[in-house]
């Protein structure tokens, strides 16, 4: 449990964000909001200063075993079990309605808890939870099983597209109402039930989802949500009755969960950690190429699993590019994330800080450069900054050059030929994603198949969209979620023989 002190909440914070966050919290299984059944909570703090804005329960065991048979008795027993897919899209829809009206108030949630800018969190957390229910709003109608053209005389062989069942979706603290929103979303459609994990870090928005779904006309227990830390997601994991686990987070925990899912064979979607490489090749246009990269990667303070975290210039034009880069870098206006003003938020926690700066000490002691940032900052505020920061080195074999940060630190290198930055860019264990800036719509194309990884981003960085699939190559992940493959991830096929004869 923290000790932090609790202090006023900001100035800025709109009455139903307020009044929410004030409120007493529960966990929500069924139409029921609890308190853990141990009685356990944990404080969620704001990052920009430290202090504790809420107590949310800390679910244990017993209150993970209520959560999965509430779940389990929802996908078979209540009006979601039979309920015409029109309606289901209907309540999707519903959702994505009510999320849009309370769009300021989710936002300003999830930038306290976070600390990300507010208009960040209200664009790409709120707006982009909106857009992905909306998708998958449309999806339910359209979910076909097919007739076979079997052999054998006299049958008829169809599939049917069933649930996959009761769902445990585990989400990180980065994008925390999006990142379970791309499983709720889909999930639903499919006509799963739910159990959401949110971050320890962030466990807010997740709560609000929660009731807005009720309000709307969920049936009480098809999404349910326990707030709680790494002990509370792996009894999720190991509970029986999950029939599948999809999980947004660290690579370290990924393979942990992916071990235990092919023990026990439940279904499993990872997303996991990344170490993308962005590629500038001569020709390109340098200017939206340093923008592009700037953007890639200290938006959300680096804190994106898709963060452009290596950048690769050819070494003619290397100066201009780091210094291009580095000016932009100093002049980032960083503070709380509910001040309009601010552009870069802090870290999500002290420990977050601790890590991104143990990195940024490694790589200067391991003979990186630092061009620019480098030091924790506004420290009165008791807020995790830490400086944008850009490091210079030739070798891609230091810890900042192949572990994932996941903070505003970025490593830059020079190189000579197309074919040794791909094969640099592919050496790493991650592959999430790539980016290519050039004006050669053939060096483009090459590169973008030479590239290992899910998503490949060609002069710009980031595109996004609950249609095109999103995931990893290699030790970034399993699985895609978004647009049709995202779907198929919860949904099983049955095949079914009937004899005419
Ligand atoms: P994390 O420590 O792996 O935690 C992710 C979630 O798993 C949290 O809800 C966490 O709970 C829970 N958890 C921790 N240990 C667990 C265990 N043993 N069993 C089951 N659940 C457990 O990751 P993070 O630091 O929060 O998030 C950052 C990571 O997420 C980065 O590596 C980033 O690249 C990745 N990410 C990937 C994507 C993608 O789509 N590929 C998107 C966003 C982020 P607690 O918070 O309570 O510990
Ligand atoms: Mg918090």
């Amino acid at each position: 449990m923290s000790t932090a002190a609790t202090t006023a909440l900001p100035d800025a914070l709109g009455r139903a964000a307020r009044e929410f966050i004030v409120s007493e919290h529960g966990l929500l299984i069924g139409d029921q909001r609890p308190q853990a059944a141990d009685g356990r909570t944990f404080a969620t703090l704001d990052p920009a200063t430290g202090s504790e804005i809420a107590k949310v329960p800390q679910a244990g065991a017993q209150d993970v075993d209520r959560a999965v048979e509430t779940a389990r008795t929802a996908l078979e027993q209540s009006p979601w079990a039979t309920l015409a897919p029109s309606e289901r899209g209907r309540l999707i829809a519903a959702l994505a309605d009510t999320v849009e009206a309370h769009q300021e108030e989710l936002a300003e949630i999830e930038s306290l808890d976070n600390g990300k800018p507010v208009k960040l969190a209200q664009y790409v957390n709120v707006r982009g939870t909106v857009a992905h229910l909306r998708y998958f709003a449309g999806w339910p109608t359209k979910i076909e099983g097919s007739v076979l053209p079997v052999t054998a005389p006299n049958m008829l062989c169809y599939t049917r597209r069933e649930p996959v069942g009761v769902c445990a979706q585990i989400v990180p603290w980065n994008f925390p109402l999006l990142m379970a929103t791309w499983k709720v979303a889909p999930a639903l459609a499919a006509g799963c039930t739910i159990v959401l994990k949110p971050a320890e870090q962030t466990p807010l928005s997740a709560l609000r989802l929660g009731e807005l779904a009720l309000e709307v006309g969920f049936p009480p227990g098809v999404l349910g949500v326990l707030t709680g830390d790494g002990e509370t997601g792996a009894a999720l994991v190991d509970h029986p009755g999950v029939d599948k686990i999809s999980f947004t987070g660290s690579t370290v925990v990924g393979r942990e969960i992916g071990a235990k899912a092919g023990c026990a064979l439940k279904r499993v979607t990872l997303e996991l950690g990344g170490k993308s490489p962005n590629i500038i090749l001569p020709d390109a246009d340098i200017d939206a190429a340093v923008k592009g990269s700037y953007q890639a990667i200290y938006f959300n303070s680096g804190q994106a699993c898709n963060a452009g975290s290596r950048l690769f210039v050819p070494a003619e034009r290397y100066d201009e590019v780091i210094s291009a880069l580095a000016e932009r870098a100093a002049a980032t206006r960083l503070g709380p994330g509910l001040d309009q003003q601010t552009q870069l938020g802090p870290l999500i926690s002290a420990e977050q800080q601790e890590r991104v700066m143990g990195y940024i000490e490694a790589g200067r002691s391991e003979g990186a450069e630092i061009v620019c940032g480098g030091a924790p900052t506004l420290e009165d505020s008791g807020g995790y900054y830490v400086q944008p920061t850009l490091f210079s080195s030739t070798s891609d074999d230091l810890s900042i050059a192949r572990e994932e940060i996941f903070g505003p630190v970025l490593v830059a290198s020079p190189y000579s030929t197309l074919e040794e930055v791909a094969a640099r860019a592919n050496a790493g264990e991650y592959g999430l994603a790539a980016g290519v800036w050039t004006r050669d719509v053939g060096s483009a194309h090459r590169l973008a198949a030479m590239l290992r990884a899910g998503s490949i981003y060609i002069n710009h960085w980031g595109g996004s969209d609950p249609s095109a699939p999103f995931g990893g190559f290699k030790a970034s992940g399993v699985g895609r979620e978004h647009g049709h493959d995202g779907l198929d991830a919860y949904l099983e096929t049955k095949t079914v023989w009937t004899s005419l004869a």
